[in-house]
């Protein structure tokens, strides 16, 4: 191999690194690879002969180094956690001032904050990357998330403008901040796609269980919802998800698999660093929560057989066209919400660290590549693109006027899920936090009353200042 030729070099040969690294081979880089097994390297130039001279593999960590061109690019493509912090440790003596070390894995952006510190002042410089999309993505166009040095970014940008997804010939990538803000928004996210994919779970829900549709008309159902608002990428899949029949049984594919949804922990992330932050991002929650109930099937079937006979309540979904609407709005406004929430979580985490966020440029970069795909994200970076502050999403002009139309809709169909008995925790916990955010007058006057009861934690009055502390009667 060619010393000193290489534009880029990937380390981490798995699902994610090997699709990366053809990805900008393809678009004509020279991309030397590494793997901790290095035959999976030299597997990923010969399995493609076609991209095969612009991939360089290594059977060691010097033989990479040395092929690169400097400064040094070296991505990072292994699982998060230890192994990063491993081969971080392994690559720095091998390389030089100037040299730039991308994490492109799904750190956790607290490491990322702390990796940034430990590499500063060495010469060296670190990029927290998040890249979304999968294996498709990551061979044909992620979104892709940059956070670290503002002046370390051009010195990736040309490989990440090429490789990264389009939206209308607009590249899905940009710089969002510095240290942790690429892993951060990466976090956020996967939180709001959890939240996408349960909500669109508890519609299916309704219409197996409410209105008694088979898969195949729930596949013509999510398809021709996704000529509307709610076309994207997830309910795109999801009609092609319903629409496949298992070849050994001959019955729809979603009736042959385990009701148990696994997870790798980025969307759990998303929930506690948003409490963290104090603005609860209830949706999420529901969601991340709905997943960890899942995987309890013994436990939920024995719960099942103690409650057997137990009626709930009365109501009546309906099949026709009224019925459809109702549930596609239903979605429509509950997916809103949820990502004011994700939203929410991302102006307050821009404010907590200095970050300044652009969040509109984060909508644009999700529009393509990301499993969350969308047109409704265009949507919502022409809200933030029109030069004033959007304080929460369901402020702004652009989505006040949908949610006041819709909301009725998913009003009644959470109320009528719950007189059935049909969960829907994600979509209830949406209209909850919608109802609670409109209100002006809350409840937290009474909680401040228990608590300054209890402990003489004082409160404040409407009118006077100041904190004060009342002689409650002794209980
Ligand atoms: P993967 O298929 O499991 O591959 C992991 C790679 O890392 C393998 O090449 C493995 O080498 C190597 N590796 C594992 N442990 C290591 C260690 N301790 N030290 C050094 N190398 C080690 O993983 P992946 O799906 O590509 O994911 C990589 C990263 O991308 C993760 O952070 C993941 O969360 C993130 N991500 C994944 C997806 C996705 O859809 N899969 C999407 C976005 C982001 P060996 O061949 O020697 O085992």
């Amino acid at each position: 191999m060619a010393n000193g030729t290489a534009d880029i070099g990937v380390i981490g040969m798995g699902t994610m690194g090997a699709n990366l690294a053809l990805n900008m081979a393809e678009k004509g880089f020279r991309v030397a690879v590494q793997n901790r097994t290095p035959a999976k390297a030299f597997a990923v130039r010969d399995d493609n002969p076609d991209l095969a001279d612009n991939v360089l593999p290594a059977e060691t960590l010097e033989d990479f180094v040395k092929s690169l061109k400097t400064p040094r690019r070296v991505v990072f493509m292994v699982p998060a956690g230890q192994p990063v912090d491993d081969e971080m440790a392994k690559i720095r003596p091998l390389l030089q001032e100037g040299d730039v070390m991308v994490d492109a894995g799904n750190a956790d952006f607290n490491d990322t904050v702390r990796r940034s510190k430990e590499v500063e002042g060495s010469g060296l410089k670190f990029v927290g990357m998040g890249v979304s999309g999968g294996e498709l993505g990551a061979r044909h166009g992620p979104s892709i998330m940059v956070g670290g040095a503002k002046d370390t970014y051009p010195l990736i940008e040309p490989v990440l403008t090429k490789i990264a997804a389009k939206y209308q010939d607009e590249p899905c990538v940009a710089w969002l901040g510095p240290d942790g803000a690429g892993h951060f928004v990466k976090t956020i996210h996967n939180g709001i796609e959890y939240a996408d994919m349960q909500m669109i779970a508890e519609i299916y829900g309704i219409m197996r269980d409410g209105l008694k549709l088979e898969p195949k008309r729930m596949a013509e159902v999510f398809r021709d919802w996704n000529t509307r608002e709610l076309a994207s990428y997830l309910i795109e899949i999801t009609a092609v998800n319903l629409d496949e029949i298992d070849p050994e049984t001959e019955t729809p594919m979603v009736e042959v698999i385990v009701d148990e949804a696994g997870q790798k922990g980025t969307g759990r992330w998303a929930v506690i660093e948003a409490e963290k932050l104090g603005v609860g991002a209830t949706t999420l929650e529901a969601a991340v929560a709905a997943r960890g109930l899942s995987s309890r099937r013994g436990e939920r079937a024995d719960a099942a057989k103690l409650y057997e006979g137990v009626e709930p309540g009365q109501a009546q979904f309906f099949a026709d066209e009224a019925g459809l609407a109702e549930l596609e709005s239903a979605l429509v406004t509950a997916k809103i919400i949820a990502y004011a929430q994700g939203y929410a979580a991302m102006a307050a985490a821009s404010d907590e660290n200095s970050w300044n966020l652009p969040l509109g440029t984060i909508a644009e970069i999700w529009r393509a590549g990301c499993i969350i795909r969308s047109h409704f994200l265009d949507d919502i970076a022409k809200a933030y693109d029109k030069g004033h502050t959007v304080v929460n999403i369901l402020q702004s002009p652009d989505f006040v006027g949908r949610v006041a139309k819709g909301q009725s809709a998913l009003r009644r169909v959470v109320a009528k899920a719950a007189l059935a008995g049909i969960p829907v925790p994600a979509l209830s916990a949406a209209l909850a936090y919608f109802d609670d955010y409109r209100r002006a007058r809350g409840t937290a006057n009474l909680i401040q009353a228990q608590r300054d009861l209890f402990g003489a934690h004082t409160f404040h009055r409407f009118d006077k200042d100041g904190a004060i502390h009342h002689q409650w009667p002794a209980v």
